[in-house]
């Protein structure tokens, strides 16, 4: 295994990454975290679901789109 294969790998998929539908389950419970705390206090509470919305546009749009709604 060389180092540029963990690299790639690393770039394109996130382990910590939970997916959509857990992403999607736990959207309003991550944005309160990120309006009661702060952006990183939620990706430290909650890295898997962070790493998704990295790699999730259409998820990432929800996030912002219910932290707009909510104020934040
Ligand atoms: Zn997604």
């Amino acid at each position: 295994m060389s180092g540029w294969d963990e690299l790639d790998r690393f770039l394109l998929t996130d382990p910590r990454d939970v997916g959509c539908d857990e992403a999607i389950r736990l959207l309003h419970v991550y944005a309160d975290v990120v309006l009661a705390h702060g952006r990183d206090h939620a990706v430290a509470r909650y890295p898997g679901i962070a790493a998704h919305f990295l790699a999730c546009g259409p998820c990432r749009e929800d996030l912002e789109g219910l932290l707009l709604a909510a104020g934040g």
